[in-house]
């Protein structure tokens, strides 16, 4: 007999470099499917899982207008990407047996569903992983926007955020050894020191809908399950 997890429904957010493993660009299928253990094991607890992958290992946005590319047209790509990721993790997951639909905000039928609120939400209540693709579906957002957009959506009880490390610090751990880890703090905090968390639309859209947001290490293995089961170590922001 197991505790109930701490969590109900919750919103895993990663970039898309987290999918490209130790290459420089694409997808890592090794990594794929590891990433797909660790919510397997998630979803195994019986949480409800929704999930926003980046694109930003094949394609962003603010790169492609500075290489002179029309910036919306630049975005549409960068959204297009995440799609490619969303359908590669569907096929990790659903390879693990974990039943997963990949929701998009740009429709393309023959790719995966629309997004429609109430269909999402009936997907949770059925235990099957929702990713949600395509970003909010506008030009000059980013996926940690439309991560805490759908979070809110599906009333979400917290983001969690995969990272390098094992939640924010006062300085960059990596090159800094004294770096001290908060191990909560404000939505204000964030944005007045700059914390390179989320983008700032999204802190401000979290702080404005009470949305909570832990941030952890996806590399550490079983992080994610050890948060959701009530334990590791993280930063809260709220
Ligand atoms: N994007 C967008 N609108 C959105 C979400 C994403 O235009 O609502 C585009 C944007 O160009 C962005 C790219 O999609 O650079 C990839 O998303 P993001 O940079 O958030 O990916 P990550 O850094 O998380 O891998």
């Amino acid at each position: 007999n197991q505790p109930a997890p701490a969590y109900k429904r919750v919103m895993l957010k990663i970039s898309g470099e987290a999918l490209m493993g130790d290459q420089g660009f694409g997808l890592h299928p090794p990594t794929v499917e590891r990433i797909a253990r660790e919510v397997k094991s998630c979803h195994d607890l019986g949480v409800e899982i929704c999930m926003v992958i980046g694109g930003g290992n094949i394609f962003r946005g603010l790169s492609g207008s500075a290489q002179g590319m029309e910036r919306t047209t630049a975005d549409y790509m960068g959204m297009l990407a995440t799609v490619m990721n969303a359908l590669a993790m569907q096929s990790a997951l659903e390879q693990l047996g974990v039943f997963t639909r990949v929701i998009s905000a740009i429709p393309m039928d023959q790719v995966c569903e629309p997004y429609i609120r109430r269909r999402a939400v009936r997907h949770l209540e059925k235990k099957r992983v929702c990713i949600f693709a395509a970003g909010t579906g506008n030009p000059y957002f980013t996926t940690d926007t439309a991560a805490t957009l759908r979070a809110s959506e599906m009333a979400c009880e917290a983001i969690f955020k995969g990272t390098k490390v094992d939640g924010i610090y006062d300085k960059d751990p990596v090159t800094n050894e004294d770096a001290v880890r908060f191990s909560k703090i404000s939505f204000d905090d964030v944005l007045q020191k700059h914390l390179k968390v989320m983008d700032a639309s999204a802190i401000a859209l979290a702080r404005d809908n009470h949305m909570p947001i832990i941030v952890f290490s996806l590399d550490e293995p079983g992080g994610f399950r050890g948060i959701l089961a009530g334990e590791g170590t993280y930063t809260i922001v709220h």
